[in-house]
C-alpha cells in the first residue's frame, strides 16, 4: 500500500471530517454533556459522532471489512438520552446527511470480531482530555493477519511544532508498514517524515506518560526515571498523541506501567494499534513491559500483554532491563 491506496485516502478523509466534528462540539462546549457508561468513563456527543462518520465512510468503500470500535448505540437509543441523540445527529448532519436511525446504524457497523483483516477505531481516545480541553486523538488502524499495516491519528489540539508549543495546532499522523511515518497539518499540508530521537544515553532521555493516575503508575515511572538518570520532568499527555510525541523525537520514551489501582488491567487494541505503527515506522520500538510484542489477535483486549513501553529503539533493552527492578 502507498499514500494513494484507497484505504489510506479513505481513512485520512474520514479522520479529518471526524476531527472537524469533534472541534465543532468542543467549541459549542456541548462536549461537557456526557453520559456515564457502565464503566463510568465519560462518553460525549463527539465520540458517537466521530464513530458514526468514520464507520459510514469506511463501510461505503470497504463493505466487506470489519470495524472494531469502542462505542455502540445502546445508551444513545434510550429515550432518556434523546437530547444527546438529537445533538449527535445535528453534528453528523453538518458533514453527512442522515436520520437519527441512520446515525445509530452507522455507529453499530462496529463489531467485536477480530478477523484476518479489520479496522480498529477509537473515535475519541483520551475522552477525559477532550472534556478537560487538553489532548485527545481520533485513532484508526488497519490490522491484517495480526499485523498493523496502516495507522492514522488525528490530534486536533496538538501543537504542530514541538519547538513552538504555543504555536499552530492540529496534527494528522499516519504510517504505512514499510513506508514510514508522517505528520501533516489538518488540511493535509506541511507533510514531514518522522523519525525518533537519536539519544543513546538514558541520562539525556525524556519521557511521556498519561495524565490520569488511574491509567498508569506515575510513582513507578518516577523510580524508573531515577534509575535511568533521567533528569527532565515527564511530559504528561492524554491519548495516543504520546506515540506521535515519541515518533517525532519530542520525547525518547512513552511509559505505561499498569496503575497500582488496577494492576491486572489489560489494554484495548484500539488504544494502541494506530499509535504503535506510527512510532515503529519512525524508527521506534513498541513492546509491553515484559518485552513482548503487542498482540492484536486475541480480541478487543490485549490479554497477553502487560503495560506498554515505547522507545527510540536504541534504548529499548536498557529500559526493559531497568523495568526488572
Ligand atoms: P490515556 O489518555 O493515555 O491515559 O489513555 C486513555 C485510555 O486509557 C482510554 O481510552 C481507556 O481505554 C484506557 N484506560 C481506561 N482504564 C485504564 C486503566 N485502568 N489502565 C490503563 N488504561 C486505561
Ligand atoms: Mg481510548
Amino acid at each position: 500500500m502507498d499514500e494513494h491506496s484507497l484505504e489510506v485516502v479513505t481513512a485520512l478523509h474520514a479522520i479529518t471530517i471526524a476531527s472537524a466534528l469533534c472541534e465543532n462540539v468542543r467549541r459549542e462546549l456541548a462536549g461537557r454533556e456526557s453520559i456515564l457508561k457502565s464503566d463510568r468513563s465519560p462518553v460525549t456527543i463527539a465520540d458517537y459522532g466521530s464513530q458514526a462518520i468514520i464507520c459510514k465512510l469506511i463501510k461505503e468503500k470497504f463493505p466487506q471489512d470489519i470495524i472494531v470500535a469502542e462505542e455502540d448505540s445502546t445508551e444513545l437509543r434510550k429515550p432518556s438520552h434523546s437530547k444527546i441523540m438529537d445533538q449527535v445527529t445535528h453534528h453528523v448532519n453538518d458533514f453527512i446527511q442522515g436520520s437519527s436511525e441512520d446515525v445509530n446504524s452507522w455507529i453499530d457497523f462496529s463489531s467485536d470480531c477480530v478477523t484476518n483483516r479489520f479496522w480498529a477505531l477509537d473515535p475519541i481516545d483520551g475522552t477525559k482530555g477532550f472534556i478537560r480541553g487538553d489532548q485527545y486523538a481520533i485513532a484508526l488502524a488497519l490490522i491484517e493477519k495480526g499485523i498493523v499495516t496502516l495507522g492514522f491519528m488525528a490530534c486536533p489540539n496538538l501543537y504542530v511544532d514541538h519547538g513552538q508549543p504555543n504555536g499552530k495546532r492540529g496534527c494528522l499522523f499516519f504510517a504505512i508498514r514499510g513506508k514510514g511515518s508522517f505528520q501533516m497539518d489538518m488540511d493535509g499540508g506541511g507533510r514531514k517524515t518522522l523519525s525518533v530521537s537519536r539519544v543513546k544515553n538514558s541520562s539525556e532521555a525524556s519521557f511521556t506518560e498519561s495524565v490520569e493516575p488511574d491509567h498508569t503508575d506515575h510513582l513507578f515511572h518516577q523510580r524508573l526515571a531515577q534509575k535511568l538518570n533521567i533528569g527532565k520532568p515527564s511530559l504528561r499527555m492524554d491519548s495516543q498523541a504520546k506515540y506521535g510525541i515519541v515518533a517525532r523525537g519530542e520525547a525518547t520514551f512513552y511509559l505505561r506501567a499498569p496503575s497500582s489501582s488496577e494492576p491486572d488491567y489489560r489494554e484495548n487494541i484500539w488504544d494502541h494499534a494506530a499509535g504503535s505503527i506510527i512510532a515503529e515506522e519512525a524508527g521506534g520500538r513498541v513492546t509491553d513491559t515484559w518485552g513482548q510484542s503487542l498482540d492484536f489477535t486475541s480480541g478487543i483486549k490485549m490479554k497477553k500483554n502487560h503495560g506498554i513501553v515505547v522507545t527510540n529503539g536504541i534504548l529499548h533493552e536498557v529500559v526493559l532491563k531497568a523495568l526488572e527492578m
